[in-house]
């Protein structure tokens, strides 16, 4: 066992870990971060948002080769799916990516270590890799960003076989397309998947508890995100719960009933998906014996700071209560590193965006028209379809609208949400505004070139003053 001295020890590799690692040593500090996968970037890189994003990416073109080029007048042969080869295509994005946070680690002079760490106590991580040697590590400060996983079925026994049971990780590599799939939980993780095994020809049920998808997300356009789903070819049984879940000859058979109460059915699937949210991953780390206090959920808390109960022990990311995304992880860290070197750091949650990469796209900031109706804010709201877009008509994506919500007596933005074609994009204008404290008559007054789809954020903010021009 060999002694290490660091300023800073980051436990987990992912965007919080990774981002905070690079930047505190942009700030001078002697860093190592600590990740028990081979691989750098953590649930993100190595099987989340990237792998995701990239089987979306791809089986969009295999839809839209199949069902939409020919209405412009592209004529293709029979349009065949190469699995293998969209599976290859995904893993190789995936390990660019994580070769580059590597890369990135050596440029600015962060230790990659590579093994499970452990708070010993304050100040000492130790560490042991796969091979079971064991190494300790001194630090001035150490930050956990442990992220998360996959939470389970709650009341149901069930066997994650990454099969024919599978958390998101091994629908992002089967093999082969089933026939029909269930999809557990509504969410943006189970919309996403669902979608893609749907573009690549499998039926696609989604079983939800509530009486809703994605929720949090603005009411409306949850509707319409369903609404347009479902003509997609994906069914939803909503309202429902899964009671029981039994391997059969060939598949899955679940038992669901409603929520309320009442008869159930049983559905059978080749494949289910198990997609019912992420917890914290924060055991195993010596927390308690370190005195570092979690919440009943398993979060770390941490003050404004992202200090924890300890002195010296900060924690970041999905291991930390928030919303549990990447690009708030990053934030996260940066703000927590900067802290320390004696800057200050600050992130606003209630002005991250969230962003669901069906399509259309379906992304939010700030808050929905249910969350200011509870709390009691006189607010008008401003909506514009992509129908009278002229962007939106020229290459046929149609589907959705922009809504502003703003308050009614000082106009400030308080919440945009979108729904359409590249929202995931057009939604940084909505939260750079709100960011600045601007007004809708602001965004409304802000030159938009033509034609873009970014004109109906504009259009939308004309249209909370009855003001819009092109509806
Ligand atoms: P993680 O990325 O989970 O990283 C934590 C790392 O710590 C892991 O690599 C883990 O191996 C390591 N670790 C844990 N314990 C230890 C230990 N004791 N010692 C050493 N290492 C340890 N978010 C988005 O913003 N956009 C998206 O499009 C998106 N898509 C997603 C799709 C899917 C299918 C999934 C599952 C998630 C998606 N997310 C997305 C969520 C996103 O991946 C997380 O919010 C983000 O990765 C959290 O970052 P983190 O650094 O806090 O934790």
């Amino acid at each position: 066992m060999s002694g290490d001295s660091h300023d800073l020890v980051v436990i987990g590799g992912g965007p919080g870990g990774y981002v905070a690692a690079i930047r505190a040593a942009q700030l001078g500090m002697r860093t190592a971060c600590v990740e028990a996968r081979e691989t750098l970037g953590g649930t993100c890189l190595n099987v989340g948002c990237i792998p995701s994003k990239a089987l979306l990416h791809s089986s969009e073109l295999f839809a839209e080769a199949r069902h939409s080029l020919a209405g412009h007048g592209v004529v293709t042969g029979a349009v065949e799916l190469d699995l293998k080869a969209m599976m290859a295509r995904k893993n190789k994005v995936v390990e660019d990516l994580t070769k580059g946070v590597e890369f990135l680690f050596r440029k600015n002079e962060v230790e990659f270590v590579r093994g499970f760490g452990r708070i010993a106590a304050p100040g000492r991580v130790e560490v042991e890799s796969a091979g079971g040697a064991a190494r300790t590590l001194n630090a001035g400060r150490i930050i956990i960003a442990t992220g998360s996983e996959a939470a389970p079925l709650a009341g149901v026994d069930v066997d994650v076989d990454e099969e024919r049971i599978v958390s998101s990780t091994g629908a992002l590599a089967l093999d082969s397309v089933p026939r029909r799939m269930v999809v557990i939980g509504a969410g943006y993780i189970g919309l996403e998947l669902g979608s893609v095994w749907r573009r690549l020809g499998a039926e696609v049920t989604v079983v939800e508890f509530l009486d809703r998808i994605t929720p949090g997300m603005d009411g409306e356009t949850s509707k319409n995100l369903r609404r347009i789903l479902a003509r997609q070819g994906l069914s939803f049984r909503l309202g429902s719960r899964v009671v029981a879940a039994r391997k059969v000859r060939g598949g899955v058979a679940l038992d669901v009933e409603p929520a309320a109460g009442g008869e159930g059915e049983t559905i059978e699937a080749d494949v289910v998906l198990i997609s019912v949210g992420r917890r914290p991953n924060t055991g195993g780390l010596g927390l308690d014996d370190a005195g570092v206090e979690r919440d009943e959920r398993g979060f770390v808390k941490v003050d404004a700071r992202f200090g924890t109960s300890v002195d010296g022990i900060h924690a970041i990311g999905d291991a930390v209560p928030g919303p549990m995304l990447a690009h708030k992880a990053e934030e996260d860290g940066v703000a927590c590193v900067e802290t320390m070197a004696g800057g200050s750091g600050h992130v606003d949650y209630g002005l991250v965006p969230g962003v669901v990469y069906t399509w259309p796209e379906a992304a939010s900031v700030g808050r929905s028209e249910e969350a200011l109706k509870e709390e009691g804010v006189d607010y008008v709201s401003g909506k514009f379809p992509f129908t009278a877009n002229s962007r939106a008509r020229t290459t046929g994506d149609t589907d959705g609208m922009v809504k502003i919500l703003a308050d009614r007596k000082t106009d400030r933005v308080l919440g945009v949400h979108i729904l359409g074609a590249d929202a995931g994009t057009l939604i940084h204008e909505a939260a750079t505004a709100m960011v600045y404290g601007a007004s809708s008559e602001d965004v409304a007054r802000t030159c938009h070139a033509h034609p873009t789809l970014a004109e109906a954020v504009k259009e939308a903010a004309l249209a909370a003053h009855g003001r819009a021009i092109h509806t």
